[in-house]
């Protein structure tokens, strides 16, 4: 990378470390190292949601007239490093990576000037009502019904998996609208407030025993017709489009990351002599991800130049969300390897905020919550034979 950078690249690298070195506090830092999902702890997540927001940093990506930036993409790219580098907390996805740009792309002014500076403030925060309990894959089956009565529709139904839904007071929802013709063509998309009356929310603890996802009930729930994005009926062109966005994000970064924890432990590891970093099969294994983690970033580059062009990021979204969570995998179970007898104790006390009760190296406690975390990588947004089906169909045109 660094061979890569002209002088304003390394001027601007400096601006962004020596306001990381700033803005960070240690407890922030923290959070971040010690994050093993996609997901951050809210209260880190918002907190640094809020500084960036003050810089104007807050969503990069989107274009200059609602809040983002006019970096170049290498910018962006060295930002997004950098933040990655100092440990910076991840933030919500479904807000800014999702909802913002969905509402850009389709959303009326009203919408637009309403939503998203506080999707920028951190003063909204929304979740995904997409799945429901046997509409996953098939998501074109779903149920939830949307009967309009005067000005509002009236929701009955139930969504799954739903991501940080209790975090949220916000929620982007799809819901029928109609059953007639292609089941694609009776569904429409809602943007719902979560304080509405009627709405239940029931936990379900992930494989890490962790609260991140849930089950929401609609209860003759209502929602007013202007919360709809998009015209009756063609909520399906809607979620597609804010699908694009949900499976591009910088793979690469995150991958570097589980490398840069595999290398450091395999130094510190002893063998005959030498370390394990020295030892043939495990250079070959580290140098093999490595070259994938290298191709990834090119695509995702490419899609990055797209999106600061003011394009969608396009059905190649899908490629990188396949290649960046399988080779996040194989990362993983190489990390898992390394770390040995380490990488086995599952130690949530030595996860919490402010402790350090870890057993055996500190890079190894995240190692086996992070593994757990990471098989959801190639189910959620789409599993990954269905993103093959989108590939075959959208980009090699079978
Ligand atoms: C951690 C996590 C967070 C999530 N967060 C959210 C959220 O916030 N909001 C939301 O709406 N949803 C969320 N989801 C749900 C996610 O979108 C679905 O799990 C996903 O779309 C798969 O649907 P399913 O679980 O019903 O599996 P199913 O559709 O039942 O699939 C089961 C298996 O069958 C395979 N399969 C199904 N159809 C085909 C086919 N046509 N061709 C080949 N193989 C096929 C699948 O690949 C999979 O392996 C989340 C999921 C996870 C794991």
């Amino acid at each position: 990378m660094d061979v890569m950078l002209s002088e304003a690249d390394t001027a601007f690298r400096h601006e962004i470390r020596g306001f990381l070195a700033e803005s960070l506090t240690d407890e922030l830092r923290e959070a971040g190292r010690k994050r093993t999902s996609l997901w951050q702890d809210i209260e880190s997540a918002m907190t640094w949601q809020r500084i960036l927001d003050e810089k104007g940093w807050a969503a990069p990506d989107w274009p200059v007239e609602y809040g983002g930036t006019d970096w170049t993409l290498a910018q962006r790219y060295i930002f997004a490093m950098e933040c990655a580098r100092a440990n910076a907390p991840a933030l919500v996805p479904m807000s800014l990576k999702m909802c913002g740009p969905m509402l850009i792309g389709y959303g009326t002014e009203a919408q637009k000037l309403h939503y998203l500076p506080r999707i920028l403030s951190g003063e909204d925060v929304w979740c995904q009502g997409y799945s429901e309990p046997g509409s996953g894959s098939d998501l074109a089956s779903l149920r939830t019904s949307a009967v309009g009565e005067g000005d509002d529709y009236v929701l009955n139904g139930s969504k799954i998996w739903t991501s940080y839904a209790h975090h949220a007071n916000r929620m982007f929802a799809l819901v029928r609208t109609s059953t007639e013709g292609k089941k694609q063509e009776g569904i429409s998309f809602l943007l719902i407030d979560m304080h509405s009356p009627g709405i239940t929310i029931e936990p379900i603890i992930n494989l890490e025993g962790v609260h991140e996802f849930n089950q929401v009930f609609f209860d003759d729930v209502r929602v007013p017709k202007a919360n709809r994005v998009g015209e009756e009926n063609d909520g399906w062109s809607v979620a597609k489009y804010l699908l694009e966005f949900e499976r591009f994000s910088m793979a690469s970064i995150e991958l570097r990351r589980i490398l840069g924890k595999a290398e450091a432990l395999a130094r510190a590891t002893e063998v005959d002599g030498g370390t394990l970093a020295d030892d043939a099969h495990f250079c070959r294994q580290l140098d093999e991800l490595k070259i994938d983690a290298l191709a990834l970033e090119s695509s995702e580059q490419r899609v990055l130049a797209s999106l600061s062009a003011g394009h969608s990021p396009g059905a190649v979204s899908s490629v990188i969300n396949t290649l960046g969570a399988e080779t996040i995998q194989r990362a993983d179970e190489l990390a898992i390897e390394v770390a040995g007898y380490y990488g086995l104790p599952y130690q949530p006390e030595a996860l919490a905020l402010g402790a350090n009760t870890a057993v055996g190296p500190d890079a190894a406690v995240t190692l086996m919550p992070s593994y757990l975390s990471n098989r959801m990588r190639t189910i959620a947004g789409g599993s990954s034979e269905i993103q093959r089906n989108i590939i075959a169909k959208a980009i090699l045109g079978l």
